[in-house]
């Protein structure tokens, strides 16, 4: 982001300047410019420019209603291609009001990209309204993506999310649901794996030797000593004494961490427990 003072000099409408050849009038504040460059931006611009209208000869063009400010940004981003003047989070919402009507698509793609780059879970409902509001879909998209990372208690005391269409509440709430059971799954298979490995392991050093008697489920398959669905086999491991090496379990403990570290929602989860 380019500081105020770069802005300035860099561009400075408040007089003729490289062949400028009409004036935009804003709060009495006049901004000389170019209307081969307008033209090109702005399709209303450029029927006014080229139409029967008194504007296309009026050296001065007043926008009524526009804030000197806001005008100034836009002909900056314009003029910088926005380079000098970038989009910030002060400055979108009135640039995709102008560009919305003054048909500026550059300058919309502009703002589009700007919220696309910088959509956050905690801004995530407000850019959805915004990009909902000027019917940016690609930002629409990913602030719902966004927005399943967000938990039951931060949407419940959140006014613009309620005060969203029920279908896209009911959107986002699909997705949160989908990336929990998602979440849920993967550490239900991980543990579940750890436990049948920690299981085994008992039954291998301290029960190999120890015959099961219960018949019915050591029948069928193959005749491992040791069984998981074995509700006996299980009742011996967890009644024997033993010592097992860490390096057997080390790499699903290992895979068990990454998930949790890697995970955002298992990473909230673990937040708030701490
Ligand atoms: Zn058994």
């Amino acid at each position: 982001m380019q500081s105020d003072t770069q802005d300035h000099q860099s561009f400075d409408f408040s007089s003729p300047w490289h062949f400028s050849d009409v004036v935009l009038i804003v709060e009495d504040t006049k901004f000389h410019v170019h209307k081969s460059t307008l033209s090109m931006w702005s399709p209303v611009f450029e029927r006014m420019f080229t139409s029967e209208f008194a504007e296309r000869t009026a050296e001065e063009i007043p926008l009524p209603g526009k804030h000197v400010n806001e005008v100034e940004v836009l002909l900056k981003l314009i003029y910088s291609y926005g380079k000098v003047q970038t989009v910030s989070d002060e400055n979108y919402h009135f640039l995709l009001e102008l560009a919305e009507e003054y048909q500026m698509e550059k300058v919309r793609a502009f703002c589009s990209e700007y919220l696309s780059y910088n959509i956050q879970e905690s801004n995530s409902i407000h850019y959805y309204k915004i990009a909902d509001r000027f019917n940016l879909k690609d930002v629409m998209i990913l602030c719902i993506e966004e927005a399943r990372y967000r938990t039951s208690l931060i949407m419940e005391d959140d006014q613009e999310f309620e005060e969203l269409r029920p279908e896209v509440k009911l959107e986002i709430c699909i997705e949160r649901i989908k990336e929990l059971e998602r979440t849920l799954n993967e550490y239900a298979k991980t543990c579940s794996s750890l436990v049948e490995k920690v299981y085994k392991e008992v039954a291998d050093s301290a029960l190999a030797a120890i015959e099961c008697d219960n018949h019915p489920v050591h029948r069928t398959g193959s005749r491992e000593p040791f069984k998981m669905s074995c509700k006996c086999c299980r009742r011996r491991v967890q009644n024997v004494d033993c010592v097992i090496q860490y390096s057997v379990l080390r790499e699903m403990l290992k895979k068990l961490f990454d998930l949790e570290h890697s995970n955002r929602i298992a990473r909230r989860a673990k937040n708030s427990i701490d």
